[in-house]
């Protein structure tokens, strides 16, 4: 029989992988936390609604990128393909808008997309995600972009660099759009047939085609940036202001566009030059319109999400610290495994960080092995009513004691 192996686009944390997971995750907590964000998990699946209305029926996640299933009783449901229309359901949900606003959450979970795998791009990944809802201001959208910059500069991702752009509001779009498809209309021999195709699906798309001709007949094409309604290009102007006095470097980006429909006002993206074609590490922006959209009264939010494996493969090495073990039992005759057994349980109740002999290994495969995980110190148990040989394995020291004293011996610390 042939093995079997993880889906196409899937891949296993193994414990090296996992130690790095840890080291971002306590790093986002820690620059999330002291910034007042609380840590919310929602389901792995939602019903599917939740997606087609809270990321847009024309965005490619929509679209094509979304594992859907029957729930067995007519229900649709969705493996959540990210995070924000969850964290927004919850908002709704649970009547947080109660709560003094903004209401400030973070978040650490896996997300599920139907795309084509590669370095960087996988079916199942994971993304840290900061939203703050109810609060229109510049300030906490700058603010959410500095605690962004911030996670990526202390999780060491290399070669970062910032794009910034604004969408105005609805209203400002809708007009836009229609002086934008009608240029593109006018342009059609210009653009690749794809673009053509989706003119008056999502024309703002056509910023992001790569072909050259495409290219070339964009740079013409009128910017939404130069369209925006003053209150939107001071917001705009307050939210730069702000990244510069605190020295954050951006580049403006008038064609940036995110993948998700609900944006408004500010827009971003974080990429890293570290990383190869998939270079997006994480991107947000403003989302006013959204809770509506949910069935919730207006209520401005803004927020990002940061793809997990892209910071880590962007970041240099993170100082994982190896498991001390401060204790480990061996058996000095196979009559000794109760006794070393109960030691090792022992051991750890009292807080040690213990192993025990688990692979019938000779004494000195015991030894040896002990060392490999890095023992301080080696209990040799003897059979019932023997005393126990202890060892340091940092002097190579070996003295006789009872099996009871071993414990505090060993809190006591230091050689022998
Ligand atoms: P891309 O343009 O690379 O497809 P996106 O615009 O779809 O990215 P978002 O929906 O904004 O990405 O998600 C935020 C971040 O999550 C991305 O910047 C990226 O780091 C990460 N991400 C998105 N899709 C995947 C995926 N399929 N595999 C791994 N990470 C992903
Ligand atoms: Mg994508």
């Amino acid at each position: 029989m042939s093995a079997i192996q993880a889906p196409r686009g899937t891949f296993d944390v193994l414990p090296a992988d996992a130690a790095r997971r840890a080291v971002l995750e306590d790093r986002a907590h820690r620059v999330l936390g002291a910034a007042g964000y609380a840590r919310i998990e929602t389901p792995t699946f939602e019903a599917t609604e939740l997606f087609a209305r809270g990321v847009g029926e024309s965005t490619d996640i929509v679209q094509k990128e979304m594992y859907t299933f029957d729930d067995g009783g007519g229900r649709s449901l969705t493996l959540r393909p990210e995070g924000t229309a969850p964290v927004c359901r919850a908002y709704l949900e649970h009547g947080m808008h109660k709560l003094a606003q903004p209401v400030k959450l973070w978040y650490l979970s896996s997300f599920y997309r139907a795309e084509a795998p590669q370095r960087g791009r996988y079916r199942q990944f994971w993304q840290v995600g900061a939203e703050a809802i109810g609060s229109p201001s510049a300030e906490t959208d700058a603010e959410l972009i500095l605690l962004l910059a911030e996670l990526l500069g202390t999780v060491g991702v290399r070669e970062v660099r910032l794009r910034l752009s604004s969408l105005g509001t609805p209203a400002t779009r809708a007009e836009y759009r229609e002086e934008l498809t009608a240029f593109l209309h006018a342009h059609e021999d210009g653009l690749s047939p794809e673009v053509v195709s989706r003119i008056d699906l999502n024309p703002m798309r056509a910023f992001d085609a790569d072909d050259r001709s495409t290219a070339a007949t964009m740079r013409d094409a009128p910017l939404l940036l130069d369209r925006l309604a003053p209150a939107d290009a001071e917001h705009f102007a307050r939210v730069r202001e702000l990244l510069d006095a605190a020295e954050q470097p951006y580049e403006l980006d008038p064609t940036l566009v995110r993948g998700l429909d609900y944006y408004a006002r500010t827009v971003f993206e974080f990429a890293s030059d570290a990383l190869g074609a998939q270079s997006g590490v994480g991107g947000g922006g403003r989302y006013d319109g959204l809770i509506e959209q949910l069935g919730g009264s207006p209520t401005p939010a803004s927020g990002w999400a940061a793809g997990v494996e892209r910071m880590l493969l962007a970041a240099g090495d993170l100082p994982v610290a190896a498991e001390a073990v401060d204790l480990f039992v061996a058996q000095a005759a196979p009559e000794a495994a109760s006794g070393a057994f109960a030691l090792a349980h022992e051991a750890r109740h009292a807080g040690l960080r213990a192993q025990m002999e688990l692979a019938g290994r000779s004494l000195k495969g015991q030894l040896r092995h002990a060392d490999r995980v890095g023992a301080r110190y080696v209990a040799i148990v003897g059979p019932p009513g023997e005393g126990v040989g202890f060892r340091d394995m940092e002097s190579g020291d070996q003295t006789e004691l009872e099996a009871r004293s071993v414990i505090a011996r060993v809190l006591r610390g230091s050689s022998l």
